[in-house]
Parts: C-alpha cells; sequence; structure tokens
C-alpha cells in the first residue's frame, strides 16, 4: 500500500510512523510518503490520523505502477518523457581521450545529447580489459565540459559509486549489478536520474522490483532499460524481449529504454532491432558505437561504425514519425 500522509505531518514523525509499522517512507518533495508491502489492504491503525490519500496496490510493483500513478514519470534534466524518444549513445568503454573525442564530436553533429561509455566494466572474464575507472570518469566529464553531452555511465560495484555518481548526469546500473541492493539504495539516495538495466535473468516483476528500491529512497527518476534475456536461443547473445517492452509501457509509469546492442551481440541485427524498439514508442533506444568497432576493447562485435550509426540513426526518423514520437 502507498500512503501520503498529511501534509501538516512533519519528519520526524513520519519516520517513527513508518519505523513504528516496519515499513518505507521517503519525502517526495510534497509530502511523506509511505509504502508497506502490499499484502497490507487496510490502513494501518496507527496511521489513521495522518493518512491524506492511500493506494491499494496488487503486488510490490507500487511506486512504478499504473495503478499509483496513471501518468507516465518523465526525466526533467533530460527532456526525457512521453512523445520523446532520446539516443544514447557511446562506445561500450572509454578507452582513451582520442576515442571519446572522436565519438563526441560526431555525436554533436547528429544531434545526439547523451553520450554512454563504461569506465567500470563488469566483465565475465577476470583477464579482459576492466575499464579506465576514474580516469575515464573524468574524461567523460572533459566531454560535458567541452561540447555539453550529457555523460551516462555505469556503475559496477559500490566501491565507486561515489565517483560515478559525482562524474555521471546519467547513472546506468548494468545487467549484473542490477541486485545489488547497495548500489540501488545509493541511487535512490542520489539526485541523479538512473538508468536500471535488467538482468538476463530476471522477471518483469523482479526487474520492476528493483526500480522500487530506488524509487522507495525518493528518486523519481528512473529508467527501466531492456537488453536482451538469456534463453535456449545461443545463435544470438541474449534475446531481446519486447513482448517485456510492451509489458513494462503498460503496467508502468517509468520511461522504457531499449537496448539493441548488448541483446542481439552482433552489429549486423542492430539497425532492425533499433528500429522494431523504436516503432513501439520507447522513451529512448540505448545504442554503442565506436570509431574503429573491431579494435574496441570490449563489445567489438556489436558496437557500430560511426557511419553506420548514422545511417541508422537517419533511418529512424519515419519509424518515429509513423507512431507519433520525437527523436531527441
Ligand atoms: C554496457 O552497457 O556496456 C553493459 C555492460 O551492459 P549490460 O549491463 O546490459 O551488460
Ligand atoms: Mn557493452
Amino acid at each position: 500500500m502507498v500512503i501520503h500522509l498529511k501534509h501538516s505531518v512533519e519528519l520526524a514523525k513520519a519516520q517513527e510512523l513508518a519505523s513504528k509499522i516496519g515499513a518505507t517512507h521517503f519525502f517526495d518533495g510534497k509530502k511523506h510518503v509511505i509504502v508497506t508491502s502490499s499484502k497490507v489492504k487496510e490502513v494501518p491503525e496507527l496511521l489513521a490520523d495522518y493518512v491524506e490519500d492511500h493506494f491499494v496496490m496488487e503486488t510490490d510493483i507500487q511506486l512504478a505502477s499504473r495503478d499509483y500513478r496513471s501518468e507516465k514519470r518523465g526525466i526533467k534534466s533530460l527532456g526525457i518523457g512521453p512523445g520523446k524518444t532520446a539516443i544514447i549513445a557511446g562506445p561500450c568503454s572509454v578507452e582513451s581521450y582520442e576515442q571519446l573525442d572522436t565519438v563526441a564530436q560526431f555525436l554533436i553533429k547528429s544531434g545526439v545529447k547523451l553520450l554512454r561509455g563504461g569506465c567500470f566494466k563488469p566483465r565475465t572474464s577476470p583477464y579482459t580489459f576492466q575499464g579506465l575507472g576514474l580516469e575515464g570518469l573524468e574524461l567523460l566529464a572533459q566531454m560535458r565540459e567541452k561540447y555539453g553531452l550529457k555523460i551516462v555511465t555505469e556503475v559496477k560495484d559500490s566501491s565507486h559509486i561515489a565517483d560515478v555518481i559525482a562524474h555521471a548526469d546519467v547513472v546506468q546500473i548494468g545487467a549484473k549489478a542490477m541486485y545489488d541492493h547497495s548500489i540501488l539504495r545509493a541511487c535512490g539516495q542520489s539526485n541523479k536520474p538512473v538508468l536500471l538495466k535488467r538482468g538476463f535473468g530476471t522477471t518483469l516483476q523482479e526487474f520492476v522490483q528493483a526500480a522500487e528500491f530506488i524509487l522507495s529512497q525518493g528518486n523519481s527518476e528512473v529508467m527501466l532499460c531492456e537488453r536482451g534475456i538469456r534463453t535456449f536461443e545461443n545463435k544470438t547473445r541474449f534475446t531481446l524481449d519486447l513482448t517485456g517492452v510492451a509489458f513494462l509501457k503498460h503496467h508502468t509509469n517509468l520511461p522504457v529504454i531499449v537496448d539493441p546492442s548488448h541483446a542481439i551481440g552482433y552489429r549486423y541485427g542492430v539497425p532492425d532491432l533499433t528500429r522494431a524498439a523504436m516503432a513501439m514508442g520507447v522513451e529512448g533506444l540505448l545504442l554503442e558505437t565506436h570509431p574503429k568497432p573491431e579494435q574496441a576493447l570490449s563489445d567489438a562485435a556489436q558496437q557500430l561504425s560511426l557511419e553506420e550509426f548514422e545511417k541508422l540513426h537517419q533511418s529512424l526518423h519515419p519509424v518515429a514519425t509513423a507512431v507519433g514520437q520525437q527523436i531527441i
């Protein structure tokens, strides 16, 4: 149950009430909100005098649910919201100043405003490139200074979370990190928008519940990113779950982003999958692009060359128009 307390209720009282009933509490900028398990169907007696409004929920998809808040949330600082599709593009990993600067210049020319690039890479093997770490974050920050691009970069574990939050405009939580509750809580307590990726063995219910950890700490700016799930199929890296995208669009109030690059894992299929996702009217597309994809230090097989990216980018406009979306 989501419970809105009366505006007159102060912080200490709200905290006391939440703790007495073992519930979560946050301030949404206007009022204190208490969230209990969805199994609670009646307002606890202890709260009766303090409640302005309450919402009985079917499952623990609560704050993210359209049953709680029917209108879609947006990300103010990025202009992301209903009717807009943001392009987020850049290399898998930040590798060098030259590499990043080439991509950044190219994105500016293409009208793309969000630059992605990983600095702490959650690699499957410990013997491969693990990312430039803090040095990479500083390179990304330089691109923001130089070109005005917004920076999207991922946090892999809690050892560097403060650095990522300090340098990024959007904190990406990767498919492997999405179960890390210290990351989810730290992002919930920050004021940076969060791009939460779906784990590749994660059900839609679990995925949205991970977003609830962030929302219930008071950060309302969370995007859900479908990036492919593991199925019996092994000809492609993962399987892009567009069915899940339809579910997320219908049942949740959060912006939905699709990442076709990590889903298929091979560049040949990225353009078709991107257009398919565009046709679903999603709020964002996350694409890997690299000046020399075959030499990339991570995810070399799936990154588009800058020319391939531009061709794809152009081809998205008629699809966007057909479904009433504006590419930003
Ligand atoms: C990435 O975006 O580079 C990445 C590692 O993605 P994922 O967490 O989806 O594997
Ligand atoms: Mn990658």
